[in-house]
């Protein structure tokens, strides 16, 4: 028995490209695993087996937590709650390849809840990535019962196939993200909605979706191409994560909590703002909101996510990898310029994307907008350092320029 964190088998230590499975007192790598597979089944049946079907169960959540981190700033619960959702979600296909008659451990898809542009679709493709599985993003809004003009829900598994690259076994374990799942809501008493068609119908089609089922897609999509084959996919294995911003929802769980905010006092229940209630979500508020209770039960985990602060907003455009001051630094520097940021100018920045009520989807049309003079001028500006400030940010100023490098 080993203490130490390397293969019990061939001892080799963890690294990204051989990751290790623990189990009581010993660990065993990616490599001995996949030896060990063409050892009892043969070199060919190994090639099935792709590297993502591997990859999804051996990291932990805290792994897939501090993943999200490097690209998902604050929003915790939500991070934590998917992270363990993800984890379960996979170790439970990885366990059915395994064991066939064991319990059937019911699938737990996802329902993030939260104001648009705080990082719910985000969540959702960093998952996907580091898992390296497909995943389809889709807008509920656009989506009608079969029949009626708009896209019918299959072509979500469409999407996914392709983003599958066209491997049935891959797609069937990648993720589905649906995004705005609060606007088909069943017309309650209080709420207009204004759609042509009620959204129940498309609940109960996406209901057969993400409860299981083998479904016969068109591959190339939808009505315009009447003559293709249909090709069966099973979503049993595919995790569905839902997303909407659910707005009015904080009213109805105030409604229901009625007495029990008392306990909070007068003033601080008359200050307690929809963000602080929405932790405190049950399933049937989702339903007085309008979501059919079939639907929710197949979507039972929920996790909320705040609406972006200026100081995240801030920490936006810098922190992540791939942040937008990153993402511009770079661009710059292919000119040989160099682009810093004024912190006081990080901070207008932040404020104006708040002014907008995007969330943090403004932020980037707002770089463009101050940007984009400097841009034009980019290729004469070579050896240059580029400050922008306050100014720039609020009034137009130009930037301050700085020669850093001589020029030839
Ligand atoms: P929504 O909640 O509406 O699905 P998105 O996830 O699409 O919002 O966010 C839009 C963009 O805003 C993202 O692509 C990302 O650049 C940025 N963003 C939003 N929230 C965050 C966050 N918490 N951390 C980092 N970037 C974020």
């Amino acid at each position: 028995m080993s203490n130490k964190q390397e293969c019990s088998f061939c001892h080799a230590t963890e690294s990204i490209e051989n990751p290790l499975i623990a189990g009581e007192g010993v660990y065993i790598c990616s490599n001995c695993v996949i030896s060990a597979y063409k050892i009892l089944f043969g070199e060919e049946e190994q090639e099935e087996i792709s590297t993502a079907e591997i990859a999804h169960t051996l990291y932990t959540p805290k792994e897939m937590y501090a993943m999200l981190s490097d690209y998902v700033i604050g929003q915790e619960e939500a991070k934590k709650t998917l992270s363990v959702a993800v984890y379960n979600h996979y170790k439970r296909i990885f366990r059915e390849f395994e064991e066939e008659d064991e319990t059937q451990i019911s699938k737990s898809n996802v329902l993030l809840i939260g104001p648009t542009g705080s990082g719910k679709t985000l969540l959702a493709q960093t998952i996907a990535k580091f898992l390296n599985v497909p995943i389809a993003i889709a807008d509920a809004t656009n989506l009608t019962e079969a029949g009626y003009v708009g896209e019918d829900v299959e072509n979500i598994l469409t999407k996914l196939l392709m983003a599958a690259d066209g491997d049935v076994e891959r797609a069937e374990q990648g993720i589905v993200f649906i995004d705005e799942i609060d606007k088909i809501a069943r017309m309650g008493e209080n709420r207009s909605i204004t759609r042509d068609v009620s959204g129940e119908g498309v609940q109960q089609a996406l209901l057969k979706l993400i409860e299981g089922s083998v479904v016969n897609i068109p591959p190339k999509g939808g009505r315009k191409h009447p003559n293709q084959d249909f090709i069966q996919i099973d979503t049993t294995n595919i995790l569905f994560v839902c997303g909407g911003a659910f707005d009015g929802l904080s009213d109805i769980v105030k409604r229901r909590m009625g007495s029990n905010t008392l306990g909070f006092g007068q003033e601080k229940r008359s200050k307690m703002e929809s963000e602080d209630l929405l932790p405190l979500i049950e399933s049937d508020d989702l339903v007085s909101y309008g979501l059919i209770p079939e639907l929710i039960g197949r979507l039972h985990i929920f996790a909320t996510l705040g609406k972006i602060t200026k100081e995240a907003m801030v920490r936006i455009l810098v922190e992540p990898k791939n942040s937008l001051v990153n993402q511009y630094q770079k661009l710059f520097a292919i000119d040989d310029v160099k682009l810093t940021f004024e912190e006081e100018a990080l901070e207008q920045i932040a404020q104006k994307a708040i002014d907008r009520k995007t969330g943090a989807r403004g932020l980037r049309s707002i770089m463009e907008e101050i940007l984009l003079d400097i841009m034009y001028e980019l290729p004469e500006l070579e050896g240059y350092e580029v400050v922008i400030t306050e100014d720039v940010v609020n009034e137009g100023a130009k930037p301050v320029y700085i020669k850093h490098k001589k020029t030839a």
